[in-house]
């Protein structure tokens, strides 16, 4: 825990626990209440309803944020179709312009945007600082970069936007998300109207606080904060034509019948359940780390977390131990303590279903192992668990659970691994870990995933393109690829 500052810039709207470091919190305000953001301005929502947002690690009360209901989308939508009108038209060197001058902005504020992530959504303040923060900034810069150059992107051809972009994001990186829907619909001449996750909606209405003085032209950017309601607002509005989003299967599923028989165009980003595969070649200690960073980074709130850990038979017992002692040495606790590697579990009904699969866990006869690690009485938190000798029909081992929760699977053969990797519902991610490029090449190939890192885990880069196969979703976001959902041709 850090030490107890007086801090007097700081303008909290309730007492914390915690007190953050107070290099951290230099220029934080937040309102008691955030309002919509429609056409340029934060605006009171129709049914006068607001919602309150809770921080996971100390359970109080951060603020209260507007429900938007369908009136309110209207509105908003609305407020994005004229807005179209001009923002398809101006030239697209200034298109650019704008998008450049929010990616300057959020670097400018990155500490501010680091710690509001951390308080409302319970991560690591080293995530949200050398992460989430600078990748979001990192995805409005490189869009901005494609707004005056795709004709050089589809040469011979001529990109013309599609409209108004309905956008609904989840809450484990609520700000990068954000950033990988707006950057590539503006950069392509669209116009957007988005809706934050419910328990994690401020760093969208601070996004909009800045679009707001970026002097980007009104309606242009609306974010609609609200529950799953306001977002089947937005995917059933007549006057959207393209809906974007990034949640559970579940919904993707409910969202995609919703729409079959319109004309609107659609990108799933779902769920997924990667295999993290360690051949007895990997550099070991290297590999650990990878295993550790794959499944407990972000506490596991990863739609791409190394969940399901595959290590062949010969080297399982180093890499197991090995991986124990490194568990041993993790910290959990207060996300805003820069020292602490697992934060809070985002909202109870996270942490209760986390919890539900390690009964589930147990019952169905893995062994359990978490660490002895002390965690805080309050708040939503859980150990570092791991799941031994977990076999391919439990649920565990099936199911996301998105927590950081491990199941361990040993092999003999390379085909019998790429059986096992593939037989799974979801084809988001994979991780491969040997000293063979030859093996790499073999398996890249083999394993059904949109992604597949060879002696690394979760990296992101703006210019590598993201997305899945099977129940993981469909369309890509990132890169060239992510310019193509937001354009006709
Ligand atoms: P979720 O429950 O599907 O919610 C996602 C978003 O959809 C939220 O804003 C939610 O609002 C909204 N929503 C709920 N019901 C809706 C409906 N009927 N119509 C329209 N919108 C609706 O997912 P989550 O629990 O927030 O996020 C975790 C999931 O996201 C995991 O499965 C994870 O794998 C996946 N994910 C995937 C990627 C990827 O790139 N593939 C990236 C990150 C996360 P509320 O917040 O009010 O529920
Ligand atoms: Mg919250």
């Amino acid at each position: 825990m850090t030490k107890k500052t007086k801090e007097p810039t700081l303008d909290f709207t309730t007492n914390w626990a915690y007190e953050p470091a107070p290099e951290d919190t230099k220029h934080i305000t937040l309102k008691k209440q955030y309002d919509l953001f429609i056409n340029g301005e934060f605006v009171k929502p129709n049914s006068k309803k607001y919602f309150a947002t809770y921080n996971p690690a100390t359970e109080e009360k951060i603020a209260e944020i507007a429900e938007a209901d369908e009136k309110d989308v209207d509105k908003a939508v609305k407020a994005a179709r004229k807005a179209f009108e001009k923002w398809s038209k101006i030239s697209a060197q200034e298109r650019g312009k704008y998008i450049y001058r929010i990616a300057r902005l959020m670097q400018e504020r990155a500490r501010e945007f680091a710690v509001i992530e951390t308080m409302d959504g319970g991560k690591p303040i080293r995530e949200s600082r050398d992460i989430d923060v600078p990748l979001a900034a990192n995805h409005f810069f490189y869009y901005a970069g494609w707004a005056d150059k795709l004709e050089y992107a589809f040469p011979g051809r001529t990109p013309k936007p599609l409209g108004v972009a309905g956008q609904i994001i989840p809450w484990n990186f609520p700000l990068l998300m954000a950033a990988w829907k707006i950057a590539p619909a503006l950069a392509t001449g669209n116009t957007v109207v988005l809706k934050p996750a419910e328990t994690t909606s401020l760093t969208a209405l601070k996004l909009a606080e800045l679009i707001r003085d970026s002097g980007l032209p009104e309606g242009v950017v609306n974010i609609v904060t609200g529950a799953g309601k306001t977002g089947a607002a937005i995917v059933n509005h007549p006057d959207i034509n393209k809906i974007a989003f990034t949640g559970s299967t579940d919904v993707g599923k409910i969202i995609q019948k919703a729409i079959a028989g319109t004309d609107k165009k659609l990108t799933l980003e779902l769920g997924g359940k990667a295999a993290n595969i360690i051949f007895e070649d990997a550099p070991i200690d290297q590999a650990v780390e990878g295993i550790v960073n794959g499944i407990f980074f972000n506490q596991g709130h990863v739609c791409c977390a190394g969940s399901r850990l595959f290590v062949q038979e010969s080297v399982a017992d180093i890499v197991i131990r090995k991986l124990k002692d490194r568990m041993e040495t993790l910290i959990v606790g207060n996300p805003l303590d820069k020292n602490t590697d697992i934060g809070a579990i985002n909202s109870k009904e996270q942490l209760s279903k986390i919890n539900k699969y390690i009964k589930i866990g147990i019952a169905e006869g893995a062994e359990i192992y978490q660490s002895s690690c002390a965690i805080p009485g309050k708040g939503n938190f859980c150990k570092p668990t791991l799941f031994l000798n977990a076999s391919q029909s439990h649920r565990v081992v099936q199911e996301e659970i998105f927590g950081p929760v491990l199941t361990i699977q040993t092999f003999r053969t390379i085909e019998e691994v790429i059986e096992k990797a593939n037989n799974i519902p979801y084809g988001l991610s994979a991780g491969v870990w040997t000293d063979k490029g030859s093996k790499i090449f073999n398996l890249t190939s083999k394993l059904r995933a949109g992604v597949v890192w060879a002696n690394t885990y979760n990296k992101f880069d703006p210019t590598s393109p993201f997305g899945g196969y099977k129940e993981s979703g469909f369309g890509r976001e990132g890169g060239l690829h992510g310019l193509m959902p937001y354009l006709k041709f």
